[in-house]
C-alpha cells in the first residue's frame, strides 16, 4: 500500500512536471508549485548562438486584471551568461522580476523593459536559478506556516474544504474557543498579490502572540485565518483566477465557487450556532498601500470603528500615510460588500503596494494588528458603557 501510495505520488508528481525549453545546455522549466503552468507559458524559445531566452506568458483565461504572474527556472550544463526577453499578452509588466538560487530567498533583478518585452541578464549554471514576477509562497509554504504557528501558539488547524481541483484549503483557530464573536481573516484570493500574503502572515501572529494585548482580545475573540483561499490558483501559477476561471474576489454574491462557498457555509454555521462575525480583514496586493473599507454611515454596527482603527495606525507614522478609501459596490460580488451586507458589520481590503519594502510590511501589519485589537476592544468598552449607562 506504502509502495503504492509512492507510486502514485511519483506519476502524478511528473504528469504536472514539463521541461519548457531546452537547448544547447541551457534548460528552462516548470516543475515546481506555483511556476506558470504549461498553458500559461506559451513561448519558451533559446537561441544558443546569442545565449538569449525567449518567454512569452499569457493569462489563465481572459478578461482579466493586470497581474501578470509567471515563474520558472534555468540551469545550463556550462556556465554562462544568458539574456532572458519576457514578453506578456493580454498585461503588461506589472512585477518587478525576482531571482533565487533555493526558491526560499529572493533578490531583485536589474532589469530593463521596452514595449515588446521585460529583459535581464543572468549568469545561468549547472545548479538552477528560480525566476519569478514576485517571490513564491507556496501552498506548502502555508502547511508549514501553520506547523511552526502550532509549535509557539494555541491553535486548531484543519481543512475548510477543497478547491476546484481538491487542493485543501487551510482553516487555522485561535486558542479554545472562549466568546461567540469571530474576526475573520482571508488571503490570496489572488494568487500573485504575495504583499498581502506577507502582512496576512505578521497581522496574524501579533493577533496569536502572547502579548498582554492580544490576550485580552482573545479572551473576546476568537480568530478564524483562511490564510489561502485559492490553493488552485496558487499552484498553477495564475494570475488572478481560480481553476474554474474565475475571479473569487466577485463570486461572493453567486457563491459558485467551491472555495467561496466553503467559507460562506463556515461562517454561516457558525452564526446558526449563535456565534457573532465581528470583522473581516481581506488581504490582498496592489500598485500603492491602501484600506478599502465600508463607509461608516453604510448602517453597520459600530459605524466609526474601522475609521478610528486606521487613524490610531496612521498617527504612529509620520512619513507613512494610511489612506482610506471608503466604498460601496453592491453588484460586484466582493468579499468586503458580503460581510457588510450579510453581517452588519465592517470588513476591509488591506491592500499592500508590489513592491513595498518587505521588512516594512511585516512592522507595518504587526502596528496594524496591535492597533487594530486596541479599537476593537475600545469599540467593546464603549459599547458596554453605553448600555450600561441608563442604569447608572
Ligand atoms: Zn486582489
Amino acid at each position: 500500500m506504502k509502495l503504492l501510495f509512492r507510486l502514485c505520488y511519483l506519476l502524478c508528481f511528473f504528469q504536472v512536471t514539463a521541461d519548457a525549453c531546452e537547448a544547447g545546455g541551457i534548460k528552462v522549466n516548470t516543475d515546481f508549485d506555483g511556476a506558470s503552468s504549461a498553458n500559461l507559458l506559451t513561448e519558451c524559445m533559446i537561441d544558443i548562438e546569442n545565449q538569449h531566452i525567449r518567454l512569452t506568458f499569457q493569462p489563465e483565461n481572459t478578461p482579466i486584471n493586470n497581474s501578470p504572474w509567471y515563474a520558472f527556472k534555468i540551469s545550463s550544463q556550462q556556465p554562462q551568461n544568458v539574456s532572458v526577453k519576457i514578453s506578456i499578452v493580454n498585461g503588461s509588466h506589472r512585477y518587478h522580476p525576482k531571482y533565487s538560487v533555493d526558491g526560499k530567498h529572493w533578490l531583485p533583478l536589474t532589469f530593463t523593459t521596452s514595449d515588446e518585452y521585460l529583459e535581464f541578464k543572468l549568469h545561468s549554471a549547472k545548479h538552477p536559478v528560480w525566476l519569478a514576477a514576485q517571490e513564491l509562497i507556496t501552498n506548502n509554504d502555508y502547511h508549514l506556516w501553520a506547523k511552526e504557528l502550532a509549535t509557539h501558539f494555541d491553535i486548531k488547524t484543519s481543512v475548510l474544504g477543497y478547491s476546484v481541483q481538491q487542493r485543501p484549503i487551510l482553516k487555522l483557530i485561535s486558542d479554545i474557543p472562549q466568546s461567540n464573536k469571530w474576526v475573520i481573516l482571508v488571503g490570496r484570493q489572488h494568487p500573485p498579490e504575495v504583499t498581502g500574503a506577507m502582512a496576512l502572515f505578521s497581522f496574524a501572529e501579533t493577533l496569536l502572540s502572547t502579548s498582554t494585548l492580544a490576550q485580552s482580545f482573545r479572551r473576546e475573540h476568537n480568530i478564524m485565518i483562511l490564510p489561502n483561499i485559492n490553493p488552485d490558483g496558487v499552484a498553477l501559477g495564475y494570475w488572478r483566477h481560480n481553476a474554474n476561471g474565475v475571479d473569487l474576489n466577485r463570486d461572493w454574491q453567486a457563491f459558485k465557487q467551491p472555495e467561496v462557498k466553503a467559507v460562506d457555509d463556515a461562517l454561516s454555521e457558525l452564526t446558526t450556532k449563535g456565534h457573532h462575525i465581528v470583522m473581516a480583514v481581506d488581504f490582498h496586493s496592489t500598485h500603492n498601500d491602501i484600506f478599502y473599507t465600508m463607509p461608516h454611515d453604510y448602517g453597520i454596527k459600530q459605524p466609526y470603528l474601522v475609521k478610528n482603527w486606521l487613524n490610531l495606525l496612521d498617527s504612529k507614522y509620520v512619513d507613512f500615510n494610511v489612506i482610506q478609501r471608503p466604498g460601496n459596490n453592491p453588484d460586484r460580488g466582493v468579499f468586503k460588500q458580503y460581510i457588510a451586507d450579510t453581517y452588519k458589520v465592517h470588513a476591509i481590503t488591506y491592500e499592500m503596494g508590489d513592491h513595498t519594502d518587505r521588512a516594512f510590511i511585516k512592522q507595518f501589519a504587526v502596528d496594524a494588528a496591535n492597533t487594530f485589537m486596541q479599537s476593537m476592544l475600545t469599540a467593546q468598552h464603549d459599547q458596554l458603557h453605553l448600555i450600561a449607562k441608563p442604569n447608572d
